[in-house]
């Protein structure tokens, strides 16, 4: 039940009388239908989430899924994806329609309704084809289909999207029959790769078979796209792939870099409207374009799993994780989703996360609907991130989804609350439409005591998951020093308000007990490799970024600030604060950085390994010991996608250096604290190993940021 004026859902905060209700976000008093006997059940107080299984006409949806598979990759390589693409197949929904691409130098569109062809559509990958070339050398162009009863057009597509019950047999015949590329490369040269080409036939292909039905295209790749549309770098080795220095520094590769991601973007943003999503499956150890290519998954709600080898365990058991069904036997995921908001007394000013902006202005709203109601703001200043709009596309979506939407107060306020209603609608795995509705209200403060109000009920967490990406959207879309500048401006600016502090006097600065850990969420926020390219090449941090933004703000936390479990013979492990001091030689310490899980042995713990006294008899507690991080490590891998890489180091051990860059340089050779700031911001035990390193350290950092803030203004 919709307001017959803004559209919004009927809930709990709307009120009733026996014949109609009152919207609860733009007042409009609406009629219950004649039929109506008691008051909907959206309306029992507290009830602030519903779901809406929209009734079917029709057939339902099925789930559509594209494989574009590399065949230039060695032998090895692609016998290991070939085992797990079969593997997948099994494991896809039931409903599920499948169509298969491969390419190298050229891009072959694979005919699987026929049982026993192995007939294919060549392309030839360096060209940068339109829909209409593509429709029409696959035999579906547009005119046709539409033309065609509704059988036909069925049986147009069948011949490349096919049911995966039906097809199996044949589709298993053809993937088993995959063979590497056998076009020579020359010495000193890169194989010829069509990426580009084959996202793109991938695409007009899907968009023109089946626009506005979920579909994910999934990309399974090797390598750099070295041919055609998106070709990152030529085929020969003497040209090296763009580093982050190039981006910032050589015009022609910045020039071919913006050309990519707009080629890529173009895609991405119209297959999101189409509900299409783009994964990436990578297997290489060199950089293959991501940078180039994180829009297409980045808007329509993909995900990226980044591994050096189809071989790996990462690559293996994150597409096994991606796909395995729930315990109802649906597949974790919904398609196609649509993301609205409206609200009382606050404005949308904008979201950050996996999305694309729609922008249905025309005086209409999505709904058809007269669009007299803004519930967005349109003043420059006050946009943030995919702006300008309350309404956006996300593509595929999961329990796990994260999106951060930022909302400013209006200037006239009418009562005291502030209302905000979600209406996601969604595919569901099982084929059916649903609306998950969220209304939710708060009380605006407006007194003079509201400050107090604001901190004492402040969550410092969901705070600086906020702040993390705003801040790693100006550093995508502006430059990382203005990422910087805008980080330290937001902690300075909160600490003036909410801190209590003597003019001048850096020693009296207090800070409330709710808020006491965002300042050094926001060191090592500014230090993380979200913020900061150093060492990473474009794809890594693009890849950073990405799953930076899909995760939610627990999984988010631990990114900005790993956390260490100390563990020491007899003795409960504990956690131990992100810093040298905790490096000691009996504890084993236990990093989870998201991405990388690494157990540390100290240097006694690590000789008594070495000698072997964990497989004496006398010595099974030890033994024990040795086992208590791994049990750690294994709990945490059930939930964590895609699967972080696991380091098992050693004190002086060459993968240490993973460690030792996350702790904070207390003991550092460069750092310049005092004594004094040492013995008044953090203990020092003496233990601590040094790192080397020019970074400042937190406790330093503190002082700048104490300094701006006690600065008479
Ligand atoms: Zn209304």
């Amino acid at each position: 039940m919709a307001c017959f004026n803004c559209k919004g859902i009927i809930n709990s905060l709307c009120m009733a009388d026996s014949r109609g209700w009152s919207c609860s976000i733009c007042g409009n008093r609406n009629q219950f239908p004649n039929e109506m006997n008691q008051l909907p059940i959206e309306m029992n107080p507290g009830l602030s989430d519903i779901e809406y299984i929209i009734p079917q006409q029709g057939i339902r949806k099925p789930t559509i899924f594209v494989y574009i598979v590399d065949l230039a990759i060695d032998e090895e390589e692609l016998a290991s994806l070939v085992e797990n693409l079969l593997i997948s197949i099994d494991l896809l929904p039931a409903n599920s329609m499948i169509s298969l691409i491969t390419y190298s130098k050229h891009v072959n569109v694979h005919e699987i309704g026929y049982q026993g062809s192995n007939y294919s559509y060549t392309f030839n990958g360096t060209r940068d084809y339109s829909r209409e070339e593509i429709s029409k050398k696959l035999g579906i162009l547009r005119k046709n289909v539409d033309g065609l009863k509704n059988a036909t057009t069925s049986q147009i597509a069948n011949r490349f999207f096919q049911q995966t019950a039906i097809c199996e047999f044949s589709l298993t015949g053809l993937i088993e029959s995959l063979q590497k590329d056998a076009f020579k490369v020359p010495q000193f040269h890169r194989k010829e790769r069509a990426t580009g080409c084959a996202i793109n036939v991938a695409f007009h292909m899907l968009s023109t078979l089946y626009p506005k039905i979920g579909a994910r295209i999934m990309l399974f790749t090797g390598g750099g796209c070295t041919i055609g549309p998106g070709s990152i770098v030529s085929t020969s080795l003497k040209d090296p792939i763009r580093s982050h220095h190039d981006l910032s520094k050589d015009a022609k590769t910045i020039k071919k870099f913006k050309a990519n991601t707009k080629f890529y973007n173009d895609i991405a943003e119209k297959a999101s409207i189409n509900g299409h999503t783009f994964d990436i499956f990578i297997g290489c150890y060199d950089q293959v374009g991501l940078s180039e290519m994180e829009c297409l998954v980045g808007k329509t709600g993909g995900v990226i799993v980044q591994s050096d080898s189809f071989t790996s365990a990462i690559f293996k058991q994150s597409l096994n994780k991606f796909l395995s069904p729930n315990e109802y036997g649906e597949s974790q995921f919904g398609l196609n989703a649509t993301l609205e908001v409206k609200c009382k007394n606050v404005k949308v000013r904008g979201l950050i996360g996996h999305a694309t902006a729609l922008h249905l202005n025309n005086g209409k709203n999505s709904d058809g609907g007269n669009n007299r109601f803004s519930f967005h703001t349109e003043e420059k200043g006050k946009k943030i991130g995919l702006s300008g709009t309350n309404c956006w596309k996300l593509g595929s979506v999961s329990t796990h989804s994260s999106y951060a939407v930022y909302f400013g107060m209006v200037d006239h306020p009418v009562g005291d609350y502030s209302v905000i209603q979600f209406i996601t609608s969604y595919q569901h795995p099982d084929g059916t439409q649903h609306i998950h509705v969220t209304t939710s209200q708060r009380f605006m403060n407006q007194g003079s005591d509201s400050m107090d109000s604001i901190i004492s009920n402040f969550d410092q967490e969901a705070a600086t998951a906020i702040i993390a990406r705003q801040a790693i959207d100006t550093v995508a879309n502006d430059s990382s020093i203005n990422a910087l500048t805008f980080i330290n401006k937001i902690l300075i600016d909160f600490l003036s308000i909410f801190a209590k502090y003597r003019v001048n006097d850096t020693r009296s600065v207090v800070i409330p007990p709710t808020v006491n850990l965002l300042p050094q969420f926001i060191y090592h926020l500014r230090r993380s490799n979200f913020i900061q390219i150093f060492n990473s090449s474009p794809d890594e941090t693009s890849f950073y970024r990405h799953c930076f933004l899909t995760e939610d703000c627990l999984n988010t936390l631990i990114m900005i600030q790993p956390t260490l479990t100390a563990y020491e013979l007899e003795k409960d492990s504990e956690p131990v604060l992100l810093d040298s001091t905790s490096l000691k030689p009996n504890r084993i310490l236990f990093l989870d950085t998201f991405f990388h899980i690494l157990i540390f042995h100290g240097s006694l713990i690590a000789d008594w390994r070495r000698q072997g006294y964990q497989d004496q008899p006398d010595y099974e507690y030890f033994k024990e010991f040795l086992e208590l991080p791994r049990q750690e490590a294994a709990d945490i891998l059930v939930d964590r996608f895609p699967l972080p890489r696991f380091i098992d180091t050693e004190e002086g051990g060459s993968q240490a250096r993973f460690l030792m860059s996350k702790l904070n340089p207390t003991t550092s050779y460069n750092s310049s604290d005092s004594l004094e700031q040492l013995a008044k911001f953090g203990p020092q035990d003496g233990e601590g190993a040094v790192i080397m390193t020019d970074d400042i350290s937190l406790q330093t950092f503190m002082q700048y940021v104490y300094e701006a803030v006690v600065k008479p203004t």
